[in-house]
């Protein structure tokens, strides 16, 4: 039979992400209550940080989110008719010449970051015949997006801007949430909030990501951003420990083999084993979002409780572990070995390879089967 190519094809990936949509749900509400009265918006870009934006979508607005950023207007097209209508979708990155249009038909609203960009969704608004809400963020010392708080006067003057774009939120971003001791984050509110007051009707706020949170009330603001932390991780902050992992990453393996005491391992033969020696090939490898730094043993891949270090280089698509540790008729080809998740968590990963876990989940590719777990899940909460 040749009528099955694609199922067979998935199952077979190199490695598969399973994603807990429970736990994101139940990070959500953690989060949530945490914040209360300030709604939780879901911040779902790059695919939803790598995890799969339909699904993790579904999830978080079954579970009462409301708003929903984005960095990129592409992407902010492709949710949204996937999502309800009453859902709002913001582009953080701002609005692009030649977009706006498309923007306004899309039911989309941009982040708007420069005097600029408000003059164009203006104009926008004026040949829509119609008001079109939008974000308006302020730059409040981070110098990466944001209106700088000198053309805020210029703007406010603008009667037509006030007529025909209304500030359904008006945003900043903090450069230093994730360390709560900085005095860049009263800075940064203090001017948030000098700046705010000038702004009639007074707009809703938004000002904390998920490490900002944690700083104190004040800096929930009206709506909070919240990415990484609906997905399991909160580095030195309150809700470390509380929150529930999202992702595990879990590689296939490809070939088993004895090695000899003496054979060399992978590209530049780096590794050489020291005695005989259980050697599993896995079918992941930088290509996938594996980093290469994670090779020579810096990483383990885990089985049934055992440790199975990575040796050698990371190759593009494969990577070799001593599987010794592992009784011979337990590990076969076609099995899955972990590589992120009870055993080794996505932030010791990530610290292995000198990097955060951020850039671990953006980078697993498209070629990893996503596998989406839901407990109980309520009507209409799937992919
Ligand atoms: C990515 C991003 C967030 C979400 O940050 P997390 O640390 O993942 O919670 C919030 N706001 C802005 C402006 C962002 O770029």
């Amino acid at each position: 039979m040749c009528g099955a190519i694609e199922g067979h094809s998935r199952a077979n990936a190199g490695g598969r992400v399973t994603v807990d949509l429970a736990a994101l749900r139940a990070n959500y509400h953690l989060i949530a209550g945490l914040c209360a009265p300030a709604r939780v918006a879901a911040v779902l870009k790059a695919d939803a940080y790598g995890l799969g934006v339909g699904p993790v979508a579904d999830t978080l607005t079954g579970a009462g989110c409301r708003e929903v950023f984005v960095a990129l207007f592409q992407e902010a097209l492709d949710l949204r008719p996937r999502l309800p209508g009453h859902v709002a979708i913001y582009v953080l990155n701002g609005l692009a010449a030649g977009e706006e249009a498309s923007c306004a038909a899309a039911g989309v609203m941009p982040v708007l970051n420069s005097l600029g960009q408000a003059r164009r969704w203006r104009d926008t608004a004026e040949s829509c015949g119609r008001p079109l809400p939008a974000a308006l963020q302020l730059d409040t010392g981070m110098s990466r997006l944001g209106l700088p708080l000198d053309d805020l006067d210029a703007l406010l003057a603008d009667a037509a801007f006030r007529a025909a774009a209304p500030i359904a939120l008006l945003v900043t971003h903090l450069a230093c949430a994730d360390e709560p001791a900085h005095p860049a984050n009263t800075a940064q509110l203090e001017t948030f909030r000098a700046a705010a007051a000038r702004i009639a009707p007074a707009p809703p706020l938004s000002i904390a990501n998920s490490a900002g949170v944690t700083l104190g009330a004040e800096f929930a603001g009206d709506v909070v951003r919240a990415g990484i932390g609906l997905f399991g991780i909160a580095a030195k902050s309150p809700l470390q420990g509380r929150l529930r992992d999202v992702a595990t990453l879990e590689a296939r393996v490809i070939q088993v083999r004895d090695a000899p005491a003496g054979a060399g391992v992978g590209y530049g033969l780096t590794y050489t084993t020291p005695g005989p020696r259980r050697l599993a090939t896995l079918g992941i490898g930088y290509a996938d979002g594996w980093p290469r730094h994670l090779g020579g043993g810096r990483a383990t891949a885990w089985f049934g409780g055992h440790r199975l270090p990575v040796v050698g280089r990371v190759s593009m698509d494969s990577m070799t572990v001593d599987a010794s540790a592992v009784p011979h008729h337990l590990l076969q080809e076609g099995d899955h070995v972990e590589l992120i998740g009870s055993n080794a968590s996505l932030e010791v990963v990530a610290t292995a390879a000198g990097t955060i876990p951020y850039e671990i989940l953006v980078g697993l590719g498209p070629r990893l089967q996503r596998v989406y777990r839901r407990a109980g899940p309520p009507a209409g909460d799937r992919p």
